[in-house]
């Protein structure tokens, strides 16, 4: 499972990704972060569930290990404000 530590920064830079555009509030945060914490959690978009995204749309073209290397590089650089 992947190891989140609630930081909140990806939640901070949705305009890196067309994806979140929707979740966007206008300045690259979600309207939904509460302080560092996801205000909608249980119901988030399954765009913002790294375990279950692996399945619906990564399985077939990597490994499980290199998705989450490549995410935890993101979730560094983000930490570092390298974005
Ligand atoms: S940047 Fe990474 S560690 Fe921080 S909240 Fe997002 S997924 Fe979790
Ligand atoms: S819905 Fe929740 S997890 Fe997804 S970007 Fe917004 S605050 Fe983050």
């Amino acid at each position: 499972m992947f190891v989140c530590d609630r930081c909140g920064e990806c939640c901070r830079h949705l305009d890196l990704s067309p994806l979140y555009r929707d979740l966007d509030r206008g300045d690259g945060t979600c309207r939904y972060l509460d302080g560092d914490l996801c205000g909608i959690y249980d119901t988030r978009p399954l765009i913002c569930r790294v375990d279950e995204s692996y399945e619906m749309f990564f399985r077939e073209s990597m490994s499980l290990e290199e998705y989450y290397r490549r995410n935890y590089a993101a979730c560094a650089a983000m930490k570092k404000h390298l974005f």
